[in-house]
């Protein structure tokens, strides 16, 4: 399909989305659709409407999946067959559908998300109108062959949305941020997060004389331009590759990593204050004001615990340097995001404290790691915390337990101690109950409408050995 869509003419999109989100180990999204981080980022913004282009499968998913995550909100979709798709009618409809979705009454912007098929078919979405009636329309390409997870699929979006609104900012007046204060210094965080972390982190800031900018993805059109206006972009999460490349454009410095535990808070606060010249008394106020309380919350819910941690949301480092803090062992961090510069902090931290860091992590790799150090804790994916559960291993699903709750400050060192400290408890629990379901699922026993157990065809198993004997051999006889 990446051959296809690059002869299609899509090959400078192509490049862009492979040198922005690079492949590796694996190349294809190893969860759930990555269209679905674009469509949440803008399903999230207030009049803003979202239209799919794509296959009524995919559609499918990806809208059960938005409502299940609370949407509340249409999500547009111009239906395609094979006819509509080689004679560029779907095209025409698309451009039809957002005239009709474009009314400046009700929306600042039309998003459209080309998917997979008509990506690969090279569906010119650069050749919508950029503007009708002072609705933005924004086209983008987010096929599973070309992004790798849905966590940088959400960059493909905002990064988008912010390019289109500094271009306007740098080409005259533009709309007021509805909650802007005049005088005041911000920071915009990078990276959708659990809502009590930004007031967390303003109260980090506040004796650097420093507030919240509006934080990206944004979640109304006016915000991007409070956004680009701030003094300094923290990338907390670190891969929003084209979001960075749109504040660099409009000169703000950008920093890496996160106030998380102690040596991560005072780290992060020294960077922020040096990026935004802030004097050095106040600086030794705001790490007087925020270390103790987090040292405190650490000591209160000490961790005795070996964890593995993987996940694919960007904030897997983050949660190690605070579990370490804690006290817990964490031989292994996977993330399916990867590399770059403003992970790099917490990376150097994690490795000097044993921890082995593995970027784009595939599933293989985070159960070998999981198998190989047998955790008294995984913090996982959903298919890792399945396997952690049939070894008797404590698992806990990194997006709705980890990410559901406070990483920042005194309120996460507290918050996410707390919860490692109780699931680690129950491994006793899970050893009786392995025991107790020992063989159920397996597969001999798996399935419904079986009295007794299934036997298998006579012969059945010995003739499928010999064909495989036979295959391996003729696989062995090429090229001798
Ligand atoms: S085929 Fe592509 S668009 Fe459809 S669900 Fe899979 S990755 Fe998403």
């Amino acid at each position: 399909m990446l051959e296809a869509a690059r002869a299609a003419g899509k090959g400078e999109a192509m490049a862009r989305l492979a040198e922005d989100y690079p492949r590796g180990p694996h190349d294809q999204p190893q969860s759930m659709c990555p269209a679905f981080g674009s469509l949440r980022v803008g399903l999230r913004m207030r009049r803003v409407a979202t239209i799919l282009s794509g296959s009524a499968c995919c559609v499918y998913g990806l809208t059960f999946t938005s409502h299940f995550y609370g949407a509340r909100r249409s999500v547009g979709y111009v239906p395609f067959n094979s006819e509509t798709l080689v004679t560029g009618k779907l095209f025409e409809d698309i451009r039809d559908a957002v005239h009709q979705t474009a009314n400046p009454d009700e929306h600042d912007a039309v998003v459209v998300i080309n998917l997979c098929v008509p990506t690969a078919s090279g569906v010119p979405l650069e050749l919508l109108p950029k503007t009708i009636g002072g609705v933005r329309v924004i086209g983008i390409d987010v096929p599973g062959f070309g992004v790798p997870t849905h966590a940088e699929a959400k960059d493909v979006l905002a990064g988008a949305m912010l390019r289109t609104a500094r271009l306007e900012a740098e080409a005259g007046p533009v709309a007021r941020p509805r909650e802007m204060q005049e005088g005041l210094r911000g920071v915009s965080l990078i990276g959708e997060l659990f809502p009590a972390d930004p007031p967390g982190i303003a109260a980090l800031l506040a004796p650097l004389g420093l507030s919240l900018a509006p934080q990206l993805p944004a979640r109304e059109w006016r915000d991007l331009y409070g956004a680009l206006d701030s003094v300094v972009a923290a990338a907390v999460h670190p891969f929003y590759v084209a979001t960075v490349r749109e504040f660099r454009a409009a000169g703000r410095p950008v920093v890496g990593s996160a106030p998380v535990g102690v040596e991560g808070t005072a780290a992060w606060l020294e960077a922020i204050a040096g990026a935004a010249g802030v004097e050095a008394a106040r600086l030794d106020d705001a790490k007087a004001r925020a270390l103790p309380a987090i040292r405190a919350a650490l000591a209160a819910n000490p961790i005795q615990a070996r964890v593995t941690v993987s996940g694919y949301e960007g904030s897997e480092l983050l949660v190690a340097r605070l579990l370490i803090e804690a006290g817990a062992e964490v031989p292994y961090v996977g993330t399916a995001c990867p590399r770059t510069d403003w992970s790099a902090a917490d990376r150097d931290w994690l490795a000097a404290r044993g921890a082995h860091v593995q970027y784009r992590a595939s599933l293989e790799q985070d159960m070998a790691a999981m198998k190989e150090v047998r955790p008294d804790l995984a913090l996982g994916t959903t298919p890792l915390v399945q396997k952690a559960k049939e070894l008797g291993i404590p698992a806990l699903y990194f997006t709705n337990m980890v990410s559901a709750r406070p990483l920042f400050g005194p309120a996460g060192a507290a918050s996410l101690a707390g919860i490692v400290a109780a699931q680690t408890r129950g491994r006793e629990r899970f050893a009786r109950m392995v025991s107790f379901f020992d063989g159920v699922g397996t597969p001999d026993g798996a399935g419904y409408g079986f009295r007794e157990r299934p036997v298998d065809p006579p012969g059945f198993r010995e003739r499928q050995r010999k064909l495989r004997a036979a295959k391996a051999k003729a696989e062995e006889a090429v090229g001798t």
